[in-house]
């Protein structure tokens, strides 16, 4: 694997005529504030890198009603996992195409050993740098009230938090003056079980990665704060993706 520089550490001098790649996987459960902090890491990084999510590409196979989408939808459907032949396969093809030749993001991936051992071969045969591990981590009480607090448009879908985006009209939706209702699997019972079952899932990853390039972030706090935290972490590699895998300076 190509040598890539750790964190807190003067990066200069580690890395030398190696083409240099960005690999970043992205590990948060939901509520945690993921989708937005992914999108605030792709707008900063230069140059960007695609970010890859592997439940949207089963949701737009699904949409167009393709063969994988209709081998996946009941299983999509039940909250359970998709195969790892399946889900390798998408990966396989997905990081073989030209704009992630100089790395991208993984959003949903790897979620059991098998396919983060299957990552770790495809980095390897493609000489590509070893991946970064971001965790957002927050407590399953923190998640829950968030959750408990979002409220949906029935008719529009759009979305309110009674504690952090409150209607103006109580109960009633701002763009449509629809009927604001609670998401079923935004319901205190259905959370804990996709908690349990993402705790359960992820843990195990997780430590796979623990002696890598693995930075563990308290996601409790506001967006920005956590913002920043994952930049610091991420800086080096950042430097290193900008400068294209060469050493400049000293
Ligand atoms: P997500 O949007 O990441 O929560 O993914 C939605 C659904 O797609 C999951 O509940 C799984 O059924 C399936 N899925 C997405 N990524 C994976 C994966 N890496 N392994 C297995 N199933 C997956």
């Amino acid at each position: 694997m190509v040598p890539i520089p750790t964190p807190g550490l003067p990066y200069v001098g580690l890395l030398t005529d190696h083409e240099w790649s960005l690999v970043i996987l992205l590990f948060g459960p939901p509520g945690s504030g993921k989708g937005t902090q992914g999108r605030m890491i792709i707008e900063w990084l230069q140059p960007q890198i695609p970010s890859i999510s592997t439940g949207e590409i089963l949701r737009a196979e699904i949409a167009a009603g393709t063969p994988l989408g209709l081998e996946t939808k009941s299983i999509i459907a039940s909250g359970g996992l998709v195969g790892d032949e399946i889900i390798n396969r998408i990966v396989r093809h997905r990081i073989s195409q030209p704009d992630c030749a100089r790395g991208f993001m993984l959003d949903g991936y790897p979620r059991t050993l098998g396919q983060a051992e299957f990552l770790d071969e495809e980095l390897a045969a493609k000489g590509m740098s070893e991946p970064v591990v971001v965790h957002l981590d927050v407590p399953a009480e923190v998640l829950i009230s968030r959750i408990i607090c979002r409220r949906q448009c029935r008719d529009c879908g759009a979305m309110f938090n009674i504690l952090s985006r409150r209607p103006h009209i109580r109960g009633r939706c701002d763009e449509c003056s629809g009927i604001l209702i609670v998401r079923y699997d935004d319901r205190e019972e259905v959370i804990r079980e996709r908690l349990r079952a993402y705790e359960a899932q992820t843990q195990p990853v997780l430590a796979h990665y623990y002696n890598g390039f693995y930075c563990h972030i308290p996601g409790d706090r506001s967006p920005v704060y956590i913002f920043e935290a994952i930049t610091h972490f991420l800086e080096p590699f950042a430097i290193a993706h900008a400068g294209g895998g060469k050493v400049s300076g000293s």
